[in-house]
């Protein structure tokens, strides 16, 4: 496994590759990572020659009140925990390298950007699409593997990729959970045993609206009663919403086609978010 740095480093490496037409996955990340980066990167690996991993906290998609300066690091670890997942490439670029003065060009989402979590962190997206569409530019995989827990940047990631021509095949991968159900993300580093306790209530809530969804339920509103019901250990809802999973416009009424129960909350000050996908038996 190579580790590079720079941009003209690593496709001074992937040149070679591509010309032997090997098939690049990429994974991108912020680091910190843990076993649902690791189940991308598996998924990388079993279906591509050659895994690119990148590293790198981004700093357009932090608002001025988040924890971009906290944002937990562990080089070493996620060196170690790439390495056994299969990747073959870690990219891990300097903020300058990614951001050069004088940078200025922006990718703009439309309106998938809007609700949820659009909603509460304005120019997040932005962010996102702006330094992925780099990414996959710097990269060129044939492949970039995204987590379901992030369900709204995976569809605003595949508009992006669709309405830009990108030649890459956006793929989401399940969301992996620990033992009791808590969705893995690096911010689960900020809970302690309390918050952690607290946090699972999210995942219950989530489960006992798919639970009454399988049982026939189809109300939107009932749906998220039973859902909100459950939730009562966080100490403050930012959003809790039942969306279809293509337009992530909410639905009013019946469940009749895919939809996704997305929830962002705070334990303490960590914010958290999750989902879960409901569709209808044909
Ligand atoms: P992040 O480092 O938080 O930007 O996440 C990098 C990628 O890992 C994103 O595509 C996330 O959706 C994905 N990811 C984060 N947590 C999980 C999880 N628990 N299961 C699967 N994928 C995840």
């Amino acid at each position: 496994m190579r580790v590079v740095r720079t941009i003209a480093d690593l496709r001074a490496l992937l040149r070679p590759l591509r010309k032997e037409g090997k098939r690049i996955g990429f994974v991108p990340t912020m680091g910190f990572l843990h076993e649902g980066h690791a189940s991308l990167v598996r998924q990388s690996a079993a279906r591509c020659d050659d895994t690119v991993v990148s590293i790198f906290v981004n700093p357009t998609q932090f608002g001025p009140s988040e924890d971009l300066a906290n944002y937990p690091r562990d080089l070493e670890r996620d060196q170690n925990l790439c390495l056994e997942a299969g990747a073959t490439v870690i990219f891990l670029p300097e903020i300058g390298e990614i951001y050069p003065t004088g940078f200025q060009t922006h990718v703009e989402p439309g309106r998938l950007a809007d609700p949820l979590c659009g909603r509460y962190r304005p120019g997040h997206f932005r962010g996102v699409t702006t330094v992925v569409a780099k990414l996959f530019s710097i990269v060129q995989p044939d492949l970039a593997f995204f987590g379901q827990k992030d369900f709204q940047q995976t569809v605003v990631i595949r508009r992006m990729a669709r309405d830009l021509n990108l030649p890459v095949d956006v793929v989401v991968v399940p969301t992996v959970r620990e033992a009791d159900g808590l969705a893995l993300s690096s911010r689960n580093a900020y809970l302690d045993e309390d918050a952690r306790r607290r946090a699972l209530c999210l995942h219950k809530g989530l489960l006992a609206a798919s639970a009454a969804f399988a049982a026939g339920e189809r109300e939107a509103v009932r749906l998220l009663e039973i859902a909100r019901g459950a939730m009562v250990g966080v100490d403050s809802i930012q959003y809790l919403e039942l969306v279809d999973t293509q337009n992530l416009e909410a639905i009013q009424g019946k469940v009749d086609r895919s939809s996704v129960i997305c929830v962002a909350a705070y334990v303490g000050s960590t914010r958290l978010i999750d989902n879960v996908m409901l569709v209808p038996p044909h």
